[in-house]
């Protein structure tokens, strides 16, 4: 029996959420994972890898283990083309045509292209620059890390590097860099607030409406004429929807994210979920967030394949649990299901749930062990 073919592009949240409820399946479809990396990589924890907490191989699952459970063609490639006339994706040494697909391609840190600040500052996405950062901490090759931005990222990071540091008995000063007059800009004033003082408890710097206005490979130089020597820029300022996606022919919203309708189409046959997609609701974007990237993954499979029966497809709506922003001894803040939560109950709910979203035992048992230290 001819097998239809579904590719899926990206093996994040989304693309393993969709080739999970596709492996269901598998007597009539034939699916395809194209990732350009070999492992799974849990990002919500990398600001842990990198402070030391959790150890970054632990935030690792490799493809191929997936492709076992749940039984995909998996080819380990950047996409930059798909042709969507002939509907194929172009890979270096071959194409490969599809019935449906499904773009997972997620986000990525967004530097500004002029200047000399993707040349310089180091982006938080990847086990390799976490590595870097807490191997640069314990060489002492720098006297201070500055934190390009103060939302959750930077913020997490910061925490997280500065209790590093103070555990490894060093000195070396933590600073984050805010270009609005308050951390956490467009969250609730209480959390700004909350993340203000507990970061400042710890010793972490704080410099608000700043921004960095030139660096180069040891040094930072600041709106406010500061000039860093022996520092290292890390970037947290602002995400963007994948190259992939930011460059095909679709219609997309200011991150570059691929508006798709309630059902997660963009094209007849072409999907997209996860970070890479914008299905609005209420005018704004679904957001960027684990919850969404596995409930749109799982609906773009099945819709995929309710199209091709021609049976009723099922509207993407929304659920969001909330989100908890996690710092170190301790302190945590967020919302669940609209109720602000905040210190220990917070930091238990963020790393349990995360604990149960990583795969295999040892990655779990490792966060698991973790949290227990944290609260
Ligand atoms: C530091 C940090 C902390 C976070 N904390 C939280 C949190 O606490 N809670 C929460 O809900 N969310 C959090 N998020 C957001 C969350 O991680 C994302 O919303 C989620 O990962 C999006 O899932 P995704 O599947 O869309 O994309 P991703 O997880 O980004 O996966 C995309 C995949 O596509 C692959 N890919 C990209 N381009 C190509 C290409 N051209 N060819 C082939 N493969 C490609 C990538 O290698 C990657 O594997 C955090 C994000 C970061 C960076």
């Amino acid at each position: 029996m001819y097998k239809k073919r579904i590719i899926i592009i990206g093996g994040g949240f989304a693309g393993l959420s969709a080739a999970q409820y596709l492996s269901r399946h598998k007597r009539h479809v034939e699916t395809w994972l194209v990732d350009q990396r070999e492992n799974n990589l849990f990002r919500p924890l990398i600001p842990d890898a990198a402070g030391g907490r959790i150890p970054s191989h632990n935030l690792l699952y490799p493809f191929l283990a997936f492709k076992e459970k749940y039984g995909f063609n998996f080819h380990c490639e950047q996409v930059n083309e798909i042709d969507f006339s002939r509907n194929e994706v172009v890979l270096s040494e071959k194409r490969v045509a599809y019935d449906y697909l499904i773009l997972a391609t997620g986000s990525q840190t967004s530097i500004p292209h002029s200047g000399p600040y993707r040349q310089f500052a180091l982006k938080l996405d990847s086990i390799y620059n976490a590595d870097y950062i807490r191997n640069a901490v314990k060489s002492g090759t720098y006297d201070r890390f500055v934190v390009c931005g103060g939302g959750y990222t930077g913020i997490e990071l910061a925490s997280n590097l500065h209790n590093f540091i103070k555990k490894s008995g060093l000195s070396t000063e933590v600073i984050i860099v805010e270009l609005m007059d308050k951390l956490l800009g467009t969250l609730p004033q209480w959390m700004s607030t909350y993340v203000t003082r507990a970061l400042t408890d710890l010793g972490v710097q704080i410099r608000l409406s700043t921004s960095v206005n030139d660096l180069s490979e040891n040094e930072v130089i600041l709106s406010n004429s500061e000039h860093l020597k022996k520092t290292l820029c890390i970037w947290t300022a602002g995400l963007e929807a994948s190259s992939l996606s930011r460059n095909i022919n679709a219609d997309k919203v200011q991150k570059g994210r691929i508006v798709v309708n309630n059902y997660l189409f963009f094209r007849d046959n072409c999907l997209a979920a996860g970070d890479a997609a914008c299905c609005k609701q209420n005018n704004e974007c679904s957001r960027m967030s684990v919850q969404c990237s596995i409930d749109q993954g799982r609906i773009a499979a099945a819709n995929a394949i309710a199209d091709n029966r021609k049976v009723p497809l099922k509207k993407y709506i929304m659920w969001d649990p909330g989100f908890i922003i996690p710092m170190a001894e301790g302190k945590a803040c967020g919302e669940i299901f609209g109720i602000p939560v905040k210190d220990r109950t917070a930091m238990l709910f963020h790393y349990l749930l995360s604990s149960y979203r990583a795969t295999g035992v040892s990655n779990r048992f490792n966060i698991a062990r973790a949290t227990l230290k944290a609260v």
